[in-house]
């Protein structure tokens, strides 16, 4: 069964959401990227033991389980280090495909790239900006009393509130709404964008 490197590439078309993900800055906050160190973390379904060389803290390798546990050959990942404005430094992966890309996140499920060298969209699922404000607009309507779809108006004042409060609410969810479209009309343009880019390679 394939290791790192034996699957079959996958083309365009596909979004973030289609595969496994690897973020190296849950790695750094959670204080992994240590020379020496190793630790478990999931590729799809995939369990994957990945490990800091003690010798070269800059390559993370990654080593992929099925199941039982056999381990397959190491699979390397270049690691890059900035500075950060208050001190300290940020670590990034750089893109194994090639494209010399420092990134936060890897894609793959058994092969692993940069967004740009997979040419994903972004899934709205996995868009937390877009996810986390269409959240926060039909958590205010419904404090309003309404239902949470944006397709409806927003409702009048319940009985028993008062109307300073009806007020209030009205207005946050008014503005909730206001920055859901933006950035869900901020999606769909890039969405846009990604397809014409797809089409014209
Ligand atoms: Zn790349």
């Amino acid at each position: 069964m394939g290791g790192f490197g034996s699957g079959q590439r996958r083309y365009s078309k596909a979004t973030t959401s289609d595969y496994g993900r690897l973020d190296v800055r849950t790695w750094q906050r959670q204080g992994l990227l240590v020379a020496g160190r190793s630790f478990l973390c999931w590729l799809w379904d995939v369990e994957v033991i990945a490990s800091v060389k003690r010798d070269e803290p800059n390559m993370v390798c990654l080593y992929r389980r099925n199941g039982s546990d056999q381990q397959h050959a190491p699979y390397p990942v270049w690691l890059e280090w900035t500075p950060c404005n208050y001190g300290g430094k940020r670590g990034w992966f750089v893109c194994p495909r090639g494209c010399g890309h420092r990134v936060a996140i890897l894609y793959g499920n058994s092969t692993l790239a940069c967004r740009h060298c997979r040419r994903l969209a972004y899934d709205s699922q996995q868009d937390s900006g877009w996810n986390r404000s269409l959240r926060q607009a039909r958590t205010a309507r419904m404090r309003l009393g309404g239902s949470a779809s944006l397709v409806e108006p927003l409702p009048g004042k319940p009985k028993g509130m008062h109307w300073r409060t009806y007020r209030r609410l009205y207005r946050q969810a008014a503005a909730r709404e206001q920055v859901f479209l933006t950035s869900a009309i901020t999606m769909v343009n890039s969405l846009a964008n990604s397809r014409f880019n797809g089409r014209s390679k």
